[in-house]
């Protein structure tokens, strides 16, 4: 029988957190929460600790620490409580955890994450802003350490299952010509483009084939999620942004391909539903069942692919400039899109002007090289404020 692998989720409360609990929950012989961590969700975080029992849990301040230590101990729990950055990347690190599921959102989990990596853990990285706002000095500290990277991004997740298992000897070298990224197009694919200036978000994070938290709604509905995932493949398959195709298909099925050289194409198909990737990663290079219904070809009927339109979708466009100008351009980009999607969530902006903030911040900030972790905060510091003084010009 195999050692109980003892799992860390950053991010419990979030939607991949608790797709990741549901896939734990249904291997107990297999798996055991070590950890858990929760932002502004507190009573689900309670109900999670009630459910999975986990040694510690991290809080967002001291006061939350304390007074969820009190309701925990009224409950009979001994779990121990942590707080801040620095408790969450504790519970990333500590000897006792075999694997860490990073599924925070935003910048907010690029700490954690990379005290995950450095302490050479099984890392599922569902936090792809982590890997787009550090990716060069994120790969080196996963090769120094040798951390097992393992994409749980559904796209990145089918690639790596399309591709081979030396395909880190660099793509040509295993005779791959294309990764194509597939995208659903989400909610605004065919809405009149004049209707997108009064879009809400209640209408933006209605994706039409996944269900997911409110930021990576929005991100779906601009595509400036599939943009981030053109920078995240790049960095996790070592390719040029050349080399990354975005091809839409409605209807989710695929979650994307590799094009060799030979004319062959691979595909990963499934339901969409996260805990196909995530069982895949948690479990690999072993396969567990994931509780996802198994896909009904017959039902689909079929799979359409269109080539996506800039004119929609001017976010894609501004990640791929990004993408190909390097250094902190796609921190600035992450930062300022973080920005502009929470000020669209509160109201304080259009849906179309997500992406003149961001093309804002790019053509205004002139970037430059990120030598260490401190130059890829000062980039997204210094996004951060070109978006919000933007927002203050315009009296938002
Ligand atoms: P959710 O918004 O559902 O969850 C986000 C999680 O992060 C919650 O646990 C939240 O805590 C926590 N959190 C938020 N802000 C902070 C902060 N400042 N410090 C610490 N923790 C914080 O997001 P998703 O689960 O949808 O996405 C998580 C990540 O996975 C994102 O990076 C996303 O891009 C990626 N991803 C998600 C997919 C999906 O299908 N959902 C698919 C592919 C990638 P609380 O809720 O308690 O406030
Ligand atoms: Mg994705």
């Amino acid at each position: 029988m195999k050692a109980l692998q003892r799992i860390t989720v950053l991010g419990a409360t979030g939607s991949i957190g608790q797709s990741t609990l549901d896939v734990i929950a249904q291997h107990p012989e297999r798996y055991e929460v070590f950890a858990l961590s929760g932002h502004a969700r507190l009573d689900e975080l309670f109900a999670l600790c009630q459910r999975h029992r986990p040694k510690c849990v991290v809080v967002a301040t001291a006061a939350d620490a304390t007074s969820f230590s009190q309701r925990l101990r009224e409950a009979g729990l001994a779990t121990e409580v942590l707080h801040g950055e620095q408790g969450l990347s504790d519970v990333a690190s500590a000897s006792e955890v075999d694997a860490v599921m990073a599924a925070i959102v935003g910048a907010a989990g690029l700490k954690p994450t990379l005290a995950a990596v450095r302490a050479g853990k099984k890392v599922l990285l569902a936090n792809k802003e982590a890997l787009v706002m550090s990716g060069g000095l994120f790969m080196q500290a996963v090769r120094d350490s040798k951390a097992v990277l393992l994409p749980i991004d559904s796209e990145h997740n089918a690639i790596f299952q399309c591709l081979p298992g030396n395909y880190a000897q660099g793509l040509s070298q295993v005779g791959v010509r294309r990764i194509l990224l597939t995208a659903s197009g989400g909610p605004f694919r065919e809405t009149p483009l004049a209707n997108l200036e009064t879009v809400t978000p209640e209408q933006a994070c209605a994706h039409p084939n996944w269900s997911m938290g409110r930021k990576i709604s929005v991100d779906s509905a601009t595509m400036a999620n599939k943009g981030l995932e053109l920078i995240e493949a790049c960095w996790l398959f070592d390719a040029r942004p050349s080399q990354v195709e975005v091809v839409i298909h409605p209807q989710s099925v695929i979650h994307s391909l590799v094009d060799y050289v030979d004319g062959s194409v691979l595909a990963q198909l499934g339901n969409p539903d996260m805990r196909t990737p995530i069982a895949n990663a948690l479990s690999w290079p072993e396969r567990i069942a994931s509780g996802v219904a198994p896909l009904d070809l017959f039902a689909i009927a079929r799979l359409d692919f269109h080539a996506p339109d800039e004119h929609r979708f001017p976010c894609l466009r501004l990640a791929r400039q990004a993408a190909e100008a390097g250094g902190s351009a796609p921190a600035m980009l992450n930062a300022a899109n973080e920005v502009a999607v929470a000020a669209f969530l509160d109201r304080r902006i259009r849906y179309t002007e997500i992406a003149r903030i961001i093309d804002a911040v790019l053509s205004q900030e002139p970037g430059g090289s990120l030598e260490n972790l401190d130059a890829v905060f000062e980039a997204d510091t210094v996004a951060r404020r070109t978006a919000v003084q933007w927002l203050t010009r315009q009296g938002r």
